[in-house]
């Protein structure tokens, strides 16, 4: 949660534009969010909530407009992409994590072959991390001997043990049986609670309103509105997120 509103942004996006082919995915956007603020982005499938997190991230270059993640300017096509992949984590709905690994594999390999950090230090930051996923008795497991909750808890922690600045969280209860969803959410709750700055794409609605301190609402490349979850789920002006929300509430 946010102390000081005032501060000037962590992360901000203005005029983002993004096309694929002839099809404009994203048509201008601009966000701001602050150091330690958790931010849903709720919207209809197709409106382009993966592509902005894919942009923050570096993984999908901008046609038009500029990211910043700190002092980092993400559109500048001379960024080093070692220093991005350091800042700026990111947890997917399928966790990706290497079946011949063991889960402690998984979590300190980035750190130590990306960032070049002694073994060490990092395997001790891995085991710390997993004993916060709840996970304290599953680091010499393989992926496979995991539960798909399970599995994603190491993708959390596999995100934090490179230390980032900011994780996107992209739909990553939306591949898990249902009994899996709330230890997922009650871990990405944690990462929040401990302060890291959250971007999240979800389908929860009761966790967005309960976790989030801002909701954007997206529709067809556009943020068609913002605000805090209280008067978002309340108050939403909009036609079309008064749509959404009449289908999904
Ligand atoms: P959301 O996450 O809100 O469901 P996405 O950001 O994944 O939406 O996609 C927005 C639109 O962009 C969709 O119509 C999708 O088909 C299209 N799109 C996404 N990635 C690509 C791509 N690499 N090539 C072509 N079209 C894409
Ligand atoms: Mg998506």
């Amino acid at each position: 949660m946010t102390m000081n509103s005032n501060a000037k942004p962590l992360i901000s996006l203005r005029n983002v534009r993004k096309s694929f082919g002839t099809f404009e995915v994203l048509r201008g956007i601009d966000m701001d969010i602050r150091k330690g603020e958790v931010v849903a982005i709720i919207g209809p499938s197709g409106s382009g909530k993966s592509t902005i997190l894919r942009t923050i991230n570096g993984l999908t270059p901008i046609n038009e407009g500029t990211i910043r993640v700190g002092d980092i300017s993400v559109s500048d096509p001379k960024l080093d992409p070692v220093k991005l992949r350091h800042r700026v984590g990111m947890v997917f709905q399928q966790y990706n994590l290497f079946p011949h690994k063991s889960v402690l594999e998984n979590v300190a390999m980035a750190p130590i072959q990306v960032l070049k950090q002694p073994r060490k230090q990092v395997e001790e930051r891995a085991r710390k991390l997993l004993a916060d996923m709840r996970l304290p008795d599953k680091a010499s497991s393989y992926p496979g001997e995991l539960s798909g909750g399970q599995q994603q808890r190491v993708a959390i922690a596999r995100a934090l043990c490179m230390e980032p600045e900011v994780i996107l969280f992209d739909e990553v209860t939306a591949a898990l049986d249902p009994e899996m969803v709330k230890e997922v959410l009650s871990a990405v709750r944690k990462v929040a609670e401990d302060g890291m700055t959250c971007i999240l794409v979800t389908h929860e609605m009761g966790f967005a309103r309960e976790a989030a301190d801002h909701v954007y609402f997206t529709d067809k490349g556009v943020i068609v509105e913002h605000a805090p979850p209280a008067d978002f789920f309340t108050k939403a002006s909009d036609h079309r997120t008064q749509e959404f929300l009449s289908k999904v509430l």
